[in-house]
């Protein structure tokens, strides 16, 4: 068997790292075609150093010029690129058999699109990918036989709870319900008046998973679920009244699917991401992802509540945007994107995040998406009105 051929996409960062220390354990399985990072430039200089790509890409032609000198000082083969067109490049290019998205953000889109259309196997951190292009992103799959598999753990799980091979028909195969698990986040017991004066540190540490920071603030304020009952919307076909989110605090079911009959299927697991890289980097076979086998009699008791929509606002505004369709999920997820930066900047409340966010939805214009440049005109409209709605708070 020739070796996977792999693409990654933000290997710098949490997901990135995760799946390299998952490679490592696997040299012969896998050869890294190409890494792909923004900043973060030592980090990459080692990981190329450690994994030999014959391509690493990163944001601008100065950076690219200070890690070629560097590597080739190093007495290293890798070539450097440099820029957006560079990361669709390196993801559709005929040599690479699958690619890793996990850049954040809809940085993420073009590249993971760029996968989908060239046909690969896509593993998908990227969620707001997803999220924003949602139809036309799945349609690039189904048409150019691209396979699509979530790396999200919740979606990972998902996946595995399904049966094989399941075709995006949940009437047909029984399905009633999916139920999403939360893990709540920093501020499941924090008393609304509280929240107001959360600082990004304290948004930044997630109880259960250590991640990127613009994902921990999205698990604080409960918007990563909001992105994850879209996400699951698209990947599984299920209607938006289909997904049921339940706060789950321990981490350890990932998700489940609850079928007509009354049965459930869950997929459980220790908190780490490695697990669902592992399983969609070996799919369908399986190998070891370097993770603790789940303990029961430690974990010994598993609970599970309602997540509270009156302090976690952000859960039913994804609701509403599958419910308006077209690019409301654009707008909502862009809107997202700009004001946590600026909740990380220190410019903005915490309890600001979801106002802002619908403040923005209500001021927009909803317009059909049919083609990827429709998208990205929708999410510059809803960050430019985003920055202006911010403002106003300063
Ligand atoms: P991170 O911030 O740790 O890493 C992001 C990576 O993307 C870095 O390598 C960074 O250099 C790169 N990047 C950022 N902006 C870029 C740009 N404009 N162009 C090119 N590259 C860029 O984030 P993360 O926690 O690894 O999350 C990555 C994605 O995976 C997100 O969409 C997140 O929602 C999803 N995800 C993460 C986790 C997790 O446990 N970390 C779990 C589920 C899903
Ligand atoms: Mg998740």
């Amino acid at each position: 068997m020739s070796a996977q051929r792999i693409t990654i996409l933000g290997s710098t960062g949490s997901i990135g790292v995760s799946t390299l220390d998952v490679i490592r354990c696997h040299r012969q399985r896998y050869e890294v075609f190409a890494l792909c990072a923004h900043s973060r430039m030592d980090r990459l200089f080692d990981q190329c150093l450690e994994f030999r790509p014959r391509y690493a890409v990163i944001r601008d032609a100065e950076l690219a010029c200070q890690l070629q000198h560097k590597l080739n000082k190093a007495f290293s083969p890798t070539k450097v690129e440099y820029g957006q067109q560079a990361l669709v490049d390196m993801a559709e290019h005929p040599e690479v058999d699958s690619v890793m998205a996990a850049i954040v953000g809809a940085a993420g889109l073009p590249s993971a699109m760029a996968a989908a259309r060239a046909g690969k196997k896509i593993m998908l951190a990227n969620k707001e990918a997803l999220v924003m292009a949602g139809a036309l992103f799945i349609q690039e799959v189904k048409d150019n036989g691209a396979m699509l598999l979530p790396i999200d753990s919740e979606h990972n799980a998902i996946f595995q709870s399904l049966p094989v091979g399941y075709d995006g028909k949940p009437q047909k195969n029984g399905i009633s319900k999916i139920l999403l698990t939360a893990s709540g986040g920093p501020f499941r017991k924090t008393l609304a008046a509280d929240l107001e004066k959360v600082t990004p540190e304290q948004a930044c540490a997630h109880p259960k998973w250590a991640m990127g920071r613009k994902i921990s603030v999205d698990s604080a304020t409960m918007m990563n679920k909001a992105l994850e009952v879209i996400e699951a919307r698209w990947l599984f076909n299920v209607l938006p009244e289909q997904i049921e989110v339940i706060i789950h605090p321990e981490s350890i079911i990932h998700s489940m699917v609850q079928y007509i009959d009354g049965s459930v299927i869950a997929g459980l697991g220790n908190p780490d991401m490695r697990i669902p890289i592992a399983h969609a980097l070996a799919y369908p076979e399986r190998i070891a992802s370097g993770v603790e086998p789940l303990d029961f009699v430690k974990v010994a008791s598993l609970h599970f509540e309602a997540p509270d929509h009156e302090r976690f606002l952000c859960l039913a505004l994804a609701y509403r945007a599958l419910d308006e369709g077209g690019s409301s999920p654009v707008t909502l997820n862009a809107a997202n994107e700009v004001v946590v930066q600026a909740f990380l900047d220190r410019k903005i409340a915490f309890t600001a995040i979801p106002n802002v966010v619908a403040a923005v939805m209500d001021k927009t214009i909803i317009t059909p998406l049919t083609a990827l440049e429709g998208i990205v005109a929708a999410d510059q409209a809803a960050r430019a009105l985003a920055e202006q709605i911010i403002r106003q708070y300063e």
